[in-house]
């Protein structure tokens, strides 16, 4: 029985730079439950990556699409593509994040406003210019799942503007949840474990956090992004038809822990 009912939904999934990336962890399993699934990049890099990786997955419905979220033309052009070849969106996978590393490793304090201002753009206003360009197309309702990080609710060291960007991430989940509820569309955010991909690496309390998880979460070890991918693909099912406007952990359990 088809209980996902995913086969042939045609799903955008937004943010893999490579195998590592969270977003191919969701991506490989929605190919794997038989869905058409439309990836956007930024930088060619990734699209030789894409290309790559897709090689292994010819007879599957996929197209590669640029998009780059710090520009309204860009996303934009990018759904007009998308809403033209394949007619109808039923999810979207945002998984984009980015901030400038000095504010990474800076004093808190010393945030600039333009890398604060960046972090923003980049990490949490990108999730609702998506949402409102891929409305026209999202005529049948559909699913909108964004990853988010403990840091936007706890102080972690190193995370800094990073943690106030997931924090307006998961507040416009809620926003847009309710926003877009009238239309059958659900907004909901997975707050992830650590996991070590390219974006991770810009983080420079990195790797004592993967320990951390390791001895602190019920579960006594880190997370993965093929755990990951199987909550998106979740979210984005019929399974979860009830749910919208929530962040569900995907960490081990990490974050119940004192
Ligand atoms: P990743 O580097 O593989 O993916 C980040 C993606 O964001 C890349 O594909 C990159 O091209 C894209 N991106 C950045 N700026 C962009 C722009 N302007 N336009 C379009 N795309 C842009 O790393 P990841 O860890 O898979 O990150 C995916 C998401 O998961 C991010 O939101 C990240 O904050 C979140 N997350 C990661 C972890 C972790 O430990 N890795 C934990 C929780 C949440």
């Amino acid at each position: 029985m088809d209980v996902l009912k995913l086969k042939d939904k045609n799903i955008v999934v937004m943010g893999v730079a490579n195998e590592r990336s969270i977003a191919w962890g969701a991506a490989k399993k929605l190919l794997e439950v038989g869905a058409n699934v439309i990836f956007t990049y930024r930088k060619d890099r990734s699209k030789a990556k894409l290309e790559k990786i897709l090689e292994d997955y010819q007879d599957h419905k996929t197209a590669i699409i640029q998009c780059d979220v710090n520009s309204d033309e860009s996303i934009q052009n990018a759904f007009k593509q998308i809403g033209e070849q394949f007619g109808v969106i039923h999810g979207i996978v945002h998984s984009v994040a980015f901030a400038h590393a000095e504010d990474l490793k800076n004093r808190f304090v010393e945030t600039s406003r333009e890398g604060y201002a960046f972090a923003q753009d980049t990490s949490a206003y990108s999730l609702i210019a998506v949402a409102n360009a891929a409305r026209p197309y999202m005529t049948e309702g559909g699913s909108i799942v964004t990853m988010s990080y403990l840091g936007a609710e706890r102080v972690l060291e190193g995370y800094n503007v990073m943690g106030v960007a997931k924090a307006a991430l998961e507040a416009s989940v809620r926003y847009l949840a309710a926003d877009l509820g009238k239309e059958g569309i659900r907004v909901n955010a997975i707050s992830a474990g650590a996991i070590r991909t390219l974006a991770a690496k810009g983080v420079p309390s990195f790797n004592e956090a993967l320990h951390r998880y390791e001895e602190v979460s019920p579960l006594k070890r880190n997370t993965n992004k093929e755990e990951v991918g199987d909550m998106t693909v979740v979210m984005l099912s019929e399974l979860s038809r009830g749910v919208t406007g929530e962040t569900i952990y995907v960490d081990s359990g990490y974050h119940i822990m004192g």
